[in-house]
């Protein structure tokens, strides 16, 4: 099964594709950490996109469908894949429909996630993650069990992503509603997108996806 998670920052779509890549095997296809191992690594790529991605803007849509056309093509996705982040755009939209097409492959979902912007503010301005093993924290809302140290794998260094400093937050936002709302009537047209309220419980948004896909 291949499905479409959308929703604004901070909307939980990581965690959830996190737990389908548990769950069912479907690989998470994430553009953001893709992107943000370019930047690690000091790739030439990497290098292309960190500002923009600090700032909070979109990086191009040819470098972004490249990525992806490249990626949706590598056998661990034949089991399906959850894309997380991608498209942002209505032509990274379009540009999907035809790599899925040229490969004969189908999109069975496309669920969006939805939160109150208050509540994503609160998420995004406290969340911090494991240097080592990525596994997210949040100041006031989920801890490590014991202080400094990562429950995943141990590690004492942790991160947190210069695009959720207030100023790149406001601008990720405005660039939600103004280049990513509108592929969602895209995708209503075609009956395929599913809404699931995302102010829930994690466990709870997992279960309603699960009935989602059934
Ligand atoms: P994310 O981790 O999904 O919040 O993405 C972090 C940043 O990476 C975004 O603010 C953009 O700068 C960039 N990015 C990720 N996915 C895309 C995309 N599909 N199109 C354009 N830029 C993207």
């Amino acid at each position: 099964m291949n499905i479409i998670l959308l929703g604004p920052p901070g909307s939980g779509k990581g965690t959830q594709a996190k737990r389908l890549e548990q769950r069912r095997g479907m690989r998470q296809l994430a553009t953001g950490d893709m992107l943000r191992a370019a930047t690690a690594s000091g790739s030439e790529l990497g290098l292309r996109v960190k500002a923009i991605m600090d700032s909070g803007q979109l990086v191009p849509d040819d470098v972004i469908i490249a990525m992806i056309a490249q990626r949706i093509g590598e056998p661990d996705c034949r089991n399906g894949f959850t894309l997380d982040g991608f498209p942002r755009t209505v032509p990274q939209a379009q540009a999907l429909d035809d790599m899925l097409a040229r490969r004969e492959l189908g999109l069975d979902h496309v669920i969006l996630i939805e939160v109150d912007e208050a509540a994503l503010i609160d998420r995004l301005s406290g969340r911090f993650s494991c240097a080592k093993c990525g596994a997210s924290y949040h100041e006031r809302h989920h801890r490590p069990r014991i202080e400094g140290v990562c429950d995943i794998c141990g590690s004492r260094e942790f991160v947190h992503r210069p695009d959720d400093r207030p100023e790149a937050v406001t601008a990720r936002f405005e660039v939600y509603r103004r280049q990513t709302a509108p592929i969602l009537p895209y995708y209503r047209e075609r009956g395929i997108l599913r809404v699931v309220d995302g102010m829930m419980a994690i466990d709870e948004v997992a279960r309603e996806i699960d009935r989602i896909l059934g």
